[in-house]
């Protein structure tokens, strides 16, 4: 698609907004929206929102290749956290997710669920740019945006609002299907929710500036950001996804620009996490392939203390993903002896270990930084996965079944609990297991079949069989409870 059409399709959206008849373009710029979210609560009360973002979420792991990695996963979720913790009207905990895509995308839904494509730290420049489109997803759900965008369309059309609320998420994660939904039956219906009204967009942003200045990031990286999206937009062939759904019109740009410049100018020093997670992300995860990662680390090489090591992290990391195990330690060993706690060295260094087959060093290593860092998942997990190759199988599920007690969503965690299991021939609780890892995958009845199995190999009247049971029959009440807003 070439320049003209992609801004009539921004502008065309705009329209069909405005169309939408939406008496909050009147509102005075310091007043927040009307609450008409309160009004209409009787529609989506929080559990109700928490039920669907859960159940959302389950099939976003089915459906899409988000990122499981403990490093980055922790690295998303710390800075989410700290967002969200200087953010008013903060009704449910959040849960960041990094989805692989290039495109420059993020969504948020109800529940605190909130999707950030890996683009995204591709292409900001700093943390302080991350964190403004976090702090601006934070706040579509703190102001009820998406709630509110779905009551109205279920007092419009009381009988069509399932299949709303599952074309409104199809539309958050995928524009572009959303946009091709469009010429379905229920166009009409779907072009009052095809994006944000300018006036939630702009509210997200006047709140996400404040709650990223609170959270001691610079202000400044909410218009940075967006002007790199306005650039993409002009200068690339393709229209960042983003823009679909979160429109982004000059006047938006300029009051960004304008409300930033209101808060008193900070310097914000460079967080080496976001250094390290961006080399990490681009080595091993991106499809850009060599040329980009070391130009990426080369320019890093050339830079401040901070960005040389990251640098050398992702050259470490580069040589063990090439098995080069003994090159890789030339460069980590060093750094491990300045900064023994570091959790991305600590790992890397594990891997090392285990590559070289010198499981004890790596055991001993772990043990010791989960003394001094108690129930760090960056940690555990590498300590289970290193028990797990060291073939210390009793060992590795004792761990993950504490694991798996506190981060019951952990993908991950019941995998390789599955694993640690079947290989001592522990079948019940193998099929147990596997049961939590399809279910957390939206899929009950397959998490329903094994934990009947389950059930069958137990001894008759025995705890486990108890346990067993009784799990069947909380999964049975989510899917229920589930299927009412599935289409
Ligand atoms: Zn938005």
């Amino acid at each position: 698609m070439k320049k003209i059409p992609r801004k009539s399709l921004i502008t065309l959206f705009i329209s069909l907004l405005l169309l939408g008849n939406h008496p909050v373009f009147s509102a005075p710029a310091e007043d927040l929206l009307p609450d008409i979210g309160t009004t209409a609560g009787a529609t989506l009360s929080i559990n109700q929102e928490i039920a669907i973002g859960d159940s959302y979420i389950r099939s976003i792991r089915a459906q899409s290749p988000l990122i499981y990695d403990p490093l980055l996963t922790q690295y998303i979720n710390k800075l989410g956290q700290r967002l969200v913790e200087h953010a008013d009207s903060v009704k449910t905990p959040f849960h960041f997710y990094l989805l692989n895509n290039p495109n420059i995308n993020a969504y948020a839904f109800f529940g605190g669920n909130v999707v950030l494509h890996s683009a995204l730290l591709r292409y900001s420049r700093n943390e302080s740019e991350l964190a403004s489109v976090i702090a601006h997803e934070i706040s579509h759900v703190t102001q009820r945006h998406l709630a509110r965008l779905i009551e109205d369309q279920q007092r419009k059309s009381p009988l069509a609002w399932a299949g709303a609320l599952g074309s409104i998420l199809l539309m958050m994660a995928n524009p572009q299907a959303g946009i091709a939904a469009l010429s379905g039956t229920l166009a009409g219906f779907q072009q009052n929710m095809i994006s944000f009204t300018q006036a939630n967009e702009q509210e997200a942003d006047r709140i996400g500036i404040r709650t990223l200045s609170r959270a001691g990031f610079d202000q400044n990286g909410m218009p940075n950001f967006m002007q790199i999206l306005a650039d993409q937009s002009r200068y690339s062939s393709k229209l960042p996804q983003m823009l679909y759904t979160h429109p982004l019109p000059d006047s938006r740009l300029a009051d960004a620009r304008n409300r930033a410049n209101q808060y008193p100018a900070k310097t914000v020093p460079e967080s080496q996490d976001f250094l390290f997670a961006r080399v990490r992300l681009s080595i091993m995860y991106s499809n850009e392939g060599l040329p980009y990662i070391h130009q990426l680390l080369d320019k890093y090489h050339q830079g401040t203390a901070k960005e040389r090591l990251a640098a050398a992290y992702g050259r470490a990391i580069l040589l063990v993903k090439d098995k080069k195990y003994a090159e890789a330690n030339t460069i980590l060993a060093p750094l491990m002896d300045k900064h023994p706690d570091n959790v991305w060295f600590i790992d890397a260094m594990t891997d090392i270990n285990i590559g070289q087959k010198q499981y004890t060093s790596a055991i001993t290593r772990l043990q010791e930084a989960l003394n001094k860092q108690k129930n760090n998942p960056i940690l555990q997990i590498n300590l289970a996965d290193a028990y797990f190759q060291a073939s210390q199988y009793p060992q590795a599920s004792q761990l993950l079944y504490r694991y798996t007690f506190n981060n019951p969503n952990d993908l991950i965690g019941w995998k390789l609990l599955r694993e640690a299991l079947g290989k001592q021939g522990k079948s019940g609780e193998e099929l147990a297991a596997y049961a939590e890892v399809m279910a957390l995958q939206d899929e009950f009845d397959m998490a329903v079949d094994y934990l009947s199995k389950a059930s069958k190999l137990a001894k008759l009247g025995s705890d486990a069989q108890a346990r067993y049971d009784a799990r069947i029959d909380q999964l049975r009440q989510l899917q229920q409870s589930y299927s009412q807003y599935k289409k």
